[in-house]
Formats: structure tokens, C-alpha cells, sequence
């Protein structure tokens, strides 16, 4: 399976990694929205939302628990963050392994402008 975010997880493509634990990963986006952009992953290769089933929602508190943790790291808890996940051609989405956009760092505007 040719996976960005799988190689990322293996260390076969490096990152900057701000988190860690058994089941999810961060690291900062490669090409920042905002001045906190970090992606949250599971390390667990799962496409996309529509693809989540079963014992992947456990994964999917985890990933918002950790974005929880990152934000207050990073220091955008008070100021506000948002985190968002893409799924499917209209929603944008370009890599194929679940992941959240934590943003943050500035006033980020409404959604949909
Ligand atoms: O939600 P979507 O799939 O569009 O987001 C993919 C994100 O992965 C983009 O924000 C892009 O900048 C990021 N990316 C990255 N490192 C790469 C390739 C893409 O952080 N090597």
C-alpha cells in the first residue's frame, strides 16, 4: 500500500513530530494554514471517515483527546483552535489516511467565508 501518512508513521519519510502514543501520531503540516497547523493521525491506516467502523471510533476519541493535549502544548487552548477533517473529493481531501487539521494560532475566520 503506498501511503504518505503510513510512511510518515514508519519513519520512511520524516516529519516533525509533535506527539506520540501507542495508537496516534502529530506532526506539523508540511504546508501551514495557519500559524499552528499540526495533523493527527492514527497510526492505524484507515482512508477516510466514510471508511471508520468498529473498534476506529475508540481511535477517533483518541485523536481528539491528543489534539486536546497539542493544543495546550502549543498554547492555543485559550485563544481557540479548530480541528477539522476532510473526507472525500468535496471535502478536499488529498491524503487517503485519516487525519485532523489542528489550527490554531490566529483568529481563523468563519468556516465557509
Ligand atoms: O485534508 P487533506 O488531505 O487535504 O490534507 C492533507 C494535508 O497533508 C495538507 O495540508 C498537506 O499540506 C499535508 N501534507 C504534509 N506532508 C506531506 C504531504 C502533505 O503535511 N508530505
Amino acid at each position: 500500500m503506498d501511503c504518505l501518512f503510513c510512511k510518515i508513521r514508519d519513519g520512511q519519510i520524516p516529519s516533525k513530530k509533535v506527539y506520540e502514543d501507542d495508537d496516534v501520531l502529530a506532526f506539523h503540516d508540511i504546508s501551514p494554514a495557519a500559524p499552528v497547523h499540526i495533523l493527527v493521525i492514527p497510526k492505524k491506516h484507515i482512508a477516510s471517515m466514510k471508511d471508520a467502523s468498529g473498534e476506529d471510533w475508540a481511535l477517533i476519541g483518541s485523536i481528539h483527546k491528543a489534539a486536546q493535549h497539542i493544543a495546550r502544548e502549543q498554547g492555543i487552548e485559550e485563544s481557540g483552535y479548530r480541528l477539522v477533517n476532510n473526507c472525500g473529493p468535496d471535502s478536499g481531501q488529498l491524503v487517503y489516511h485519516i487525519h485532523y487539521h489542528l489550527l490554531g494560532g490566529k483568529n481563523l475566520g468563519p468556516l465557509v467565508a
